[in-house]
């Protein structure tokens, strides 16, 4: 098959698979970015595969940057554009059913393409817009199915990460499991133990945030591969909870409010622990469990201006969006209008602090300072003082706190 046209990303990239092809080698554009384009979805991360080694896609080039010179990856800087230019390559002996323990480099397209997961992920595509299609990827597109490269078990055993990318591509691309591909996940998804948790978390974060969750979600259930990912272990009911919780037609926000909404589903009092043993960063579980406590907090009160002030717009917004998609009561316009209301919008917004009242008035560093700090905030968000100097010294006169 040929693509009638080739999309515009695929035309800026020319002139590298030209080069490359002028030098002598084969070039094609490979990966998910051929998939997107024969679905007609958007492109990102346009890569190239060559049978060019590293060092000889080096010399075909001026301004190339080695980001993966043992892997075959060399980035090659085009326009303001860069492109990730990888050897063909096959990966021989798995050790730890992860990443390959070496990775040959060879002269051969069907080698490169037989070594990747989906059939729906191993086209090529050449710079006159035809489609290479080895594992009849193309009835499978159509067919909407994920189909492991050849047999399913063995790639599964190779490099257990494909079965959660499998989730992943289940929910971006609203596609189901050929049966054998299906059982042979079920089959090896204990191997997922010994897959790096940062690894599986970026799949899983794809997975909840693709317009699709649910799908992937689903069929992480079925699989029972939940099983072997962190502190999910036997919460089989709870992962559907979510799914039965809320609105089939609703899509997450934001990764943030994902994974809130499925702490909220497996009843998590300590969202820190629980999202430290995903290894996600500190500013992320942060994030996450403000978006809990915010959540927790709606649940048994109506929105003020303190719960505003303390956990701002956005994120009450956020978690109103995820009452709305459990048909739970929402109060949007009253958090707007108390937030267009509020005088300061965080502390560092009152126009006094520690030094200045003890520069001004003397007052001595310690608890009480502290104190009179917290009665000024709590007055300006309460509305009973204005965010003025003179007026917030009168305040402290008049309770006889200075
Ligand atoms: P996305 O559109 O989300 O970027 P993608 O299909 O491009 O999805 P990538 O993770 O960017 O996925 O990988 C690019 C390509 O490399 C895939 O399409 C697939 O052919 C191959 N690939 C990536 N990871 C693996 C893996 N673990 N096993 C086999 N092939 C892989
Ligand atoms: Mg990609």
């Amino acid at each position: 098959m040929k693509l009638k046209q080739l999309p515009s990303e695929f035309q800026e990239a020319l002139p590298i698979v030209e080069k490359l092809k002028a030098a002598g080698y084969e070039a094609y554009f490979v990966g998910g970015s051929v998939r997107d384009a024969i679905l007609g979805r958007s492109i990102h991360d346009v890569d190239i595969a060559t049978s060019a080694y590293p060092e000889e896609t080096k010399k075909v080039f001026t301004r190339t940057i080695d980001i993966g010179i043992e892997h075959g990856t060399v980035l090659v800087l085009h326009g303001n554009q860069e492109y990730e230019i990888t050897t063909f390559r096959t990966e021989d002996v798995y050790v730890d059913y992860r990443r390959p323990s070496h990775v040959s480099f060879v002269r051969s397209l069907e080698e490169d393409l037989k070594r990747r997961d989906f059939t729906v992920n191993a086209f090529a595509l050449s710079d006159e817009a035809q489609i290479i299609d080895l594992f009849a990827g193309l009835k499978d597109l159509e067919g909407k199915v994920l189909r492991a490269v050849g047999v399913a078990q063995e790639r599964f055993n190779e490099d257990a990460l494909r079965i959660m990318r499998g989730f992943r591509f289940a929910a971006s691309l609203d596609f189901d499991f050929e049966e054998k591909t299906f059982k042979a996940m079920q089959e090896t998804a204990p191997l997922l133990k010994k897959i790096s948790v940062e690894r599986i978390f970026i799949e899983f974060d794809k997975l909840l945030a693709a317009d699709f969750w649910r799908k992937g979600l689903e069929k992480l259930i079925d699989t029972k591969a939940y099983q072997y990912l962190p502190e999910l272990g036997d919460k089989g009911s709870c992962l559907q909870l979510l799914l039965d919780r809320l609105d089939p037609a609703f899509c997450f926000q934001s990764s943030e409010q994902a994974w809130a909404m499925l702490l909220i589903a497996l009843d998590i009092n300590e969202p820190k622990t629980f999202l430290k043993n995903w290894k996600t960063s500190n500013d992320f579980q942060k994030s996450v469990s403000n978006l809990v406590a915010a959540y927790r907090k709606r649940e048994v009160a109506s929105t003020d201006r303190f719960l505003v002030y303390q956990y701002g717009l956005e994120n009450l917004l956020l978690v109103e969006n995820l009452r709305k998609a459990q048909g739970l009561p929402v109060e949007n316009e009253q958090i707007k209008a108390l937030d267009a209301a509020l005088l300061i919008h965080a502390k560092h917004e009152i126009v006094v602090n520690g030094g200045i009242l003890m520069a001004e008035l003397g007052l001595q560093p310690g608890p009480n300072l502290g104190h009179i700090l917290n009665e000024i905030e709590t007055a300006i968000v309460d509305g009973d003082l204005i965010n003025e100097k003179e007026a917030i010294f009168d305040f402290l006169r008049e309770k006889g706190m200075i």
